[in-house]
C-alpha cells in the first residue's frame, strides 16, 4: 500500500515518540508494583507520580486532584456514577443536566442512572452544533446535583460555551457539581481544569499521543465522589486496581509533549484546516459553518447524498483513513445521533464523514485526502 494518510486522530492518535520511549522504558524498568513498600516498588512509585505531576499540569490541577483510570470512557462513569448514586442510595431526589452532544459513555451512562430514578435534561443544540450556555443554565433546579458538557464534540468538534457555562454555575448559591468531558478539546483548545471552572474533568491519553487504555479524572478538591471500581483503594481510593504503571509513563509524557507545543500544534492544524477546507471537491461541504467556535483538529464533511461507509471504505483503499462519525459505535448502520441533533435528515445526516488531524499530520494527508473523496464522489 501506498503511504498511509491518517485523518482518525479524533478517534486514535498515534503515539508521540517520547510516549513510546517513556513507557517503553518504564515497562523495562519499574516492573514492580508501585504500592509495594521495596525500593523497587518505591521507584515505580516515583515514576508514576512523576506522570501525574505532568497530566497535573496539562489539566490546570493539583497533582493530588488528578485520578488515573482506564481511559475517558472510565473516566466518564466515575463522573457521573460517582456524583449521583450516593444521592440515589440515600432517597434523594436528583435531577442533572447534559447535551445532546455528549460522547457515549455519558449519555448512555445517565440513561442507566435514570433508571435508577435519577431525573435528566439533555439541552438541545442549535443547527450551528452549539448549546447555549443560558439553555444549560436555565435548565438547572435546586435538586439538580450534577452539570455534564463535553467541551469539543468528537463528531463535528464544535466547542461548546463551557466557560461561560462553568462561570454561570458557581454564580449560583448551591451550585451542581460541573463536570467537563475534555477528551477532545484539550487536544487543540487552552482549556482547562480552572479555566472552565470544572469540579471534574475527563481526559484521555489515547487521543493526545498517549497509549489505549489510560485516562485521567481531573478531581477539585473538596468535591465528593463515591468510587465506582472498589478494592484496594488506589487512587486515593477513587480507583481500586493496581495503578497501568507503563501506561501512565506514556501518558504522562504525551501530556508533557502536548502541554509544550499545544500552541504550534493549534496553528497547524488550524492551516491543514483551512487548506483542506478551500480545497474540498464538489460535492462535499463542511458541515459547520466557518466561523463557529470549533476544536481546529475535527472537521465534518457532508458528502452530497452519498453513504459515509462506502466513501470511508474507498477513502481506505486509497490509502486514507477517515471515519464515518465515531468510532466508539462502530458497527451501528443508525445515523449519529449527535448529527441528526442539528436538525438533519437521515440520508444527509448519514452523508457526514469525519476528518482530524494529529500532531503527525501534514500537508500530505490533507492533499491525499482531497484526490480520494474527489475520486470517491465523481464514481
Ligand atoms: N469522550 C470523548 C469526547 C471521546 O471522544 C472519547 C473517545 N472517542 C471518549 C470520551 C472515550 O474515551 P476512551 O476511548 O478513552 O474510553
Amino acid at each position: 500500500m501506498e503511504k498511509i494518510a491518517y485523518l482518525d486522530n479524533a478517534a486514535s492518535s498515534p503515539m508521540r515518540p517520547e510516549a513510546l520511549e517513556a513507557m517503553f522504558a518504564h515497562a523495562k524498568e519499574h516492573y514492580a508494583n508501585p504500592s509495594a513498600i521495596h525500593a523497587l516498588g518505591q521507584a515505580a512509585r516515583k515514576a508514576l507520580e512523576k506522570s501525574r505531576c505532568y497530566v497535573a499540569a496539562l489539566i490546570g490541577a493539583d497533582a493530588s486532584e488528578v485520578v488515573f483510570t482506564s481511559g475517558a470512557t472510565e473516566a466518564n462513569n466515575l463522573a457521573l456514577r460517582g456524583a449521583i448514586e450516593p444521592l440515589l442510595d440515600a432517597g434523594k431526589s436528583v435531577h442533572a443536566v447534559t447535551t445532546a452532544l455528549e460522547h457515549a459513555s455519558v449519555l448512555k451512562t445517565f440513561e442507566a442512572l435514570e433508571k435508577r430514578g435519577l431525573a435528566v435534561t439533555v439541552v438541545q443544540p442549535g443547527q450551528d452544533g452549539l448549546v447555549r450556555a443560558e439553555d444549560v443554565l436555565d435548565a438547572v433546579r435546586p435538586d439538580t446535583a450534577l452539570v455534564s458538557v463535553i467541551a469539543a464534540s468528537n463528531e463535528i468538534g464544535t466547542l461548546q460555551p463551557f466557560e461561560a457555562i462553568g462561570k454561570g454555575l458557581k454564580r449560583l448559591s448551591d451550585a451542581p457539581i460541573f463536570h467537563v468531558d475534555a477528551v477532545q478539546a484539550v487536544v487543540s483548545a487552552e482549556i482547562d481544569m480552572r479555566s472552565s471552572a470544572a469540579d471534574l474533568f475527563t481526559i484521555s491519553a489515547h487521543k493526545i499521543g498517549g497509549p489505549k487504555g489510560v485516562g485521567a479524572l481531573g478531581v477539585r478538591k473538596g468535591v465528593k465522589l463515591a468510587p465506582v471500581l472498589t478494592g484496594g483503594g488506589h487512587e486515593g481510593g477513587l480507583r481500586s486496581g493496581t495503578e497501568n504503571a507503563s501506561g501512565i509513563a506514556g501518558f504522562g509524557a504525551a501530556a508533557s509533549a502536548l502541554r509544550a507545543r499545544r500552541s504550534q500544534e493549534i496553528e497547524r492544524y488550524r492551516a491543514l484546516r483551512a487548506r483542506l477546507v478551500s480545497a474540498l471537491p464538489s460535492g462535499a461541504k463542511p458541515l459547520i459553518a466557518d466561523g463557529t467556535p470549533a476544536a481546529p483538529h475535527i472537521l465534518s464533511i457532508a458528502c452530497d447524498g452519498k453513504e459515509n461507509d462506502w466513501i470511508v471504505l474507498l477513502l481506505s483503499r486509497a490509502g486514507v483513513m477517515a471515519a464515518a462519525g465515531s468510532a466508539c459505535k462502530s458497527g451501528s448502520r443508525e445515523a449519529s445521533s449527535v448529527i441528526r441533533a442539528l436538525g438533519l435528515d437521515d440520508a444527509r445526516a448519514r452523508s457526514v464523514i469525519r476528518a482530524s488531524f494529529g500532531h503527525a499530520s501534514d500537508e500530505k494527508d490533507v492533499d491525499a485526502l482531497v484526490d480520494a473523496l474527489g475520486t470517491a464522489l465523481r464514481r
